[in-house]
């Protein structure tokens, strides 16, 4: 991911200012050809900021942002190889679907000849699966159809790079979980570049090859989604993607770690933090046992709610000296019967190499 040449997408040092707001700063990111980025974070962290700096909708304040090796400046948005599917669609509702999936090659000079632009147009609406819809009206298409059509208007003329700005968020659970499918087997069809926009961290994490994570302006981890899962580089990062239990703690040292309610563990991954630190354990990395069998726990604690999620199963434990854990348990280990009551006294097995420990 180093040479321009490979990579599709580069920033430089980019940062954007409005007026005496700072929208971003200090960006430096390659996106390889081919691949699939999602650009994730809370709402204000500039993800948005970058993606339209890609699109040439905004220009850098500072830096440079790379297309295919080509530097951006001055370059405008039309004349750029990429495209862009915006949230709410910026579909024409006066036209129907082949129309608006053909009005921008209808717009290019030189003229394509209508045949042309009527086949392309077809060959976008069978990508995306929308094959005799073409002389459908938008309002006679559901929302999950309307993306699509969104989407086949985007890569008809054959972007070599795909702006997606939080492309779902407007879908209901179920058909936004079948469409990640579908974009992603859309991305590998098409083998072009994808930067997806979302605040979504299950979004960006099944469906990405690559996930940047951003806060207040700034990238604050890049990665594949299991590494920035498994080893998150701050406690920012542990918490906003997938959920965490937060322990104050602190390491001595000799580098084993001692836990705010006396309890201490033998060196884990500790990332060179001495004294006051905070520690991340991932709710699914904690095993409770029941009754007698706390041989292997490492803290001690009481069930205070169930929540059943069909799959799997949270449990909220209130541990001595050091507050509630949020328990993850998996159907598949824990059959129906094992079900813990609220109340019952438990104990908190994990693996030591669990804790992410960071400073405070
Ligand atoms: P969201 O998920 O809410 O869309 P985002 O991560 O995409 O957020 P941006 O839209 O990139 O965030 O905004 C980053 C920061 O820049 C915010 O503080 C925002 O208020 C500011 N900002 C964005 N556009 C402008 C503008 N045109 N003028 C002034 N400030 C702006």
């Amino acid at each position: 991911m180093t040479s321009a040449s490979t990579n599709d997408i580069e920033f430089r040092s980019v940062a954007k200012r409005y007026g005496a707001v700072t929208a971003v700063s200090d960006i430096n990111l390659q996106v390889p050809r081919g691949a699939f980025m999602a650009l994730l974070g809370p709402s204000g962290c500039g993800k948005t900021t970058c993606l339209r700096m890609i699109g040439g909708f905004e220009q850098p304040s500072e830096g440079t942002v790379f297309i295919s090796g080509e530097p951006m400046n001055g370059v405008a948005a039309y004349r750029r190889p990429v495209n862009m599917v915006f949230q709410h669609y910026a579909l024409f509702p006066h036209l129907d679907v082949e129309q608006n999936v053909s009005y921008g090659l209808k717009q290019m000079r030189p003229r394509i000849a209508g045949a042309e632009i009527s086949r392309r147009a077809q060959e976008a609406l069978e990508m995306v699966r929308l094959g005799g819809f073409g002389k459908r009206r938008i309002h006679e298409m559901s929302g999950g159809q309307q993306q699509r059509v969104a989407l086949a208007r985007a890569i008809v003329n054959k972007p070599k790079v795909l702006l997606l700005d939080e492309p779902l968020a407007a879908l209901d659970k179920k058909l936004r979980t079948a469409m990640q499918i579908e974009l992603q087997t859309l991305q590998r069809e098409l083998g072009i570049t994808f930067v997806l926009v979302t605040h979504d961290q299950e979004e960006a994490l099944s469906m990405s090859d690559f996930v940047c994570v951003m806060n207040a302006g700034r990238i604050v981890q890049v990665g594949p989604p299991q590494e920035i899962y498994d080893r998150p580089a701050s406690l920012f990062v542990a918490d906003f993607v997938g959920k965490t239990n937060r322990i104050s703690a602190t390491v001595d040292g000799n580098a084993s770690i001692e836990l705010a309610n006396g309890t201490r563990f033998a060196a884990p991954a500790i990332n060179g933090t001495r004294g006051a630190a905070m520690v991340a354990l991932r709710p699914e990395a904690i095993r409770l046992t029941r009754n007698g069998a706390v041989s292997t726990a490492a803290l001690a604690g009481t069930v205070t709610h169930r929540i059943f999620l069909g799959s799997a199963v949270e449990y909220s434990v209130a541990v001595d000296g050091l507050g509630d854990f949020l328990v993850t348990a998996d159907r598949r280990t824990l059959g129906d019967s094992e079900l813990v009551e609220p109340g019952e006294k438990v104990g908190l097995a994990f693996d030591p190499n669990a804790l992410h420990v960071f400073p405070a």
